[in-house]
């Protein structure tokens, strides 16, 4: 019988997408389990050979079989696993306020934001800063722990090997700002960036992450929850993008959940539970209608929704491909039906 579980039982899952690991096999997405012959993927049921439910969550795992060489798995690439402490909300919350406390905004990045759509008012409200140029990183991880703060399992921090003896708290200084990624109690649980002049091939937008360095952490793929300043609209939508999010949520006058990225649906769900709306309106980007990468999550997005029983509804509008240009810019949205 085909039974490669019984004939590798050493071989532990790795998490798609995260440690570095390539996305899953089958759907593409992150924080499917797969090892050399077998994936348990979240997303695709189409091809799996059995449906699990998982312990934690509830929710279903499709078991596929993978044919050799599928994906590349050593046994050293589990060890190297590192096991990360990543600290509560709450201490994320605290450390990234005084870290967002101790910079400025340059202008150059006030004006980016002021272009987008955002007024002085906004910006101020929801606390972009710039990535210092001038001042080190390490000055500021130093203020920060001498007035008490403790930085280890905070995405983003991490202890760099002194030149001649010890170690010294840091952080990725790459020029850009930062965009603070609330919760839905609107706790700053991870930083974007938004990076300045990025090279070709590079992402234009990246979290501050420290995975696998010291005294690190992964800051996951969060749902950012932007609240406008006054809440008009019961309704949540959900878009892809926490600065899309920002300036959606201002001139929508109501709640908006920003995705990382199309793929990261599944935090918006929790968002939805604890807000617990009747209706929700997606607002992905155009290119779903044409990019399978963006509508296949979507559909499944939406799909799940409908299972809450709430009223999902879709938005769209012409000429540019983001919600948050679309509103900007005074084009009509059109909210389809249920
Ligand atoms: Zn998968």
């Amino acid at each position: 019988m085909h039974d490669p579980v019984r004939q590798h039982p050493e071989e532990k899952f790795k998490r798609a997408g995260l440690y570095g690991n390539p996305p899953c096999p089958i759907c593409g997405g992150n924080w499917c389990g797969y090892n050399s012959f077998l994936c348990s993927c979240m997303r695709e049921d189409k091809g799996s050979f059995k449906t699990v439910i998982q312990p934690k969550t509830g929710k279903p795992a499709y078991q596929h079989w993978l044919k050799p060489g599928t994906v590349n798995y050593s046994k050293s690439d589990e060890l190297d696993m590192p096991i990360e402490v990543i600290a509560s909300v709450e201490k994320l919350d605290r450390v990234y306020r005084e870290l967002l406390n101790l910079l400025s905004l340059y202008q150059e990045h006030k004006e980016d934001l002021l272009r987008r759509g955002l007024t002085e008012g906004d910006i101020k409200k929801n606390g972009y800063k710039s990535i210092p140029k001038i001042i080190k990183p390490w000055d500021i991880c130093k203020k920060l722990k001498d007035i008490g703060y403790d930085l280890s399992g905070v995405p983003g921090f991490y202890k760099a090997d002194g030149k001649y003896e010890g170690t010294y708290w840091t952080f990725s200084w790459k020029p850009g700002y930062f965009i603070p990624m609330l919760d839905a109690k609107g706790r700053i649980q991870a930083l974007q960036r938004r990076i300045e002049n990025p090279k070709e091939g590079e992402p234009k937008y990246m979290l501050l992450s420290s995975s696998g360095k010291k005294g690190g952490g992964n800051s996951g793929t969060p749902a950012h929850v932007a609240r406008p300043a006054e809440i008009r609209d019961r309704i949540i939508w959900i878009t892809e993008g926490p600065l899309k999010a920002d300036i959606a949520a201002k001139y929508l006058g109501a709640v908006v959940i920003g995705l990382m990225s199309a793929g990261t649906w599944v935090q918006a769900l929790e968002v939805v539970d604890e807000l617990s709306p009747e209706e929700v309106i997606t607002a992905y980007d155009m290119d779903f209608k044409t990019n399978k990468l963006v509508n296949k999550p979507l559909e499944l997005l939406k799909g799940e929704l409908k299972e809450k029983g709430l009223v999902v509804r879709q938005a769209t509008w012409d000429e540019v491909k983001g919600i948050d240009d679309a509103l900007v810019g005074g084009k009509k949205i059109t909210i389809g039906g249920r």
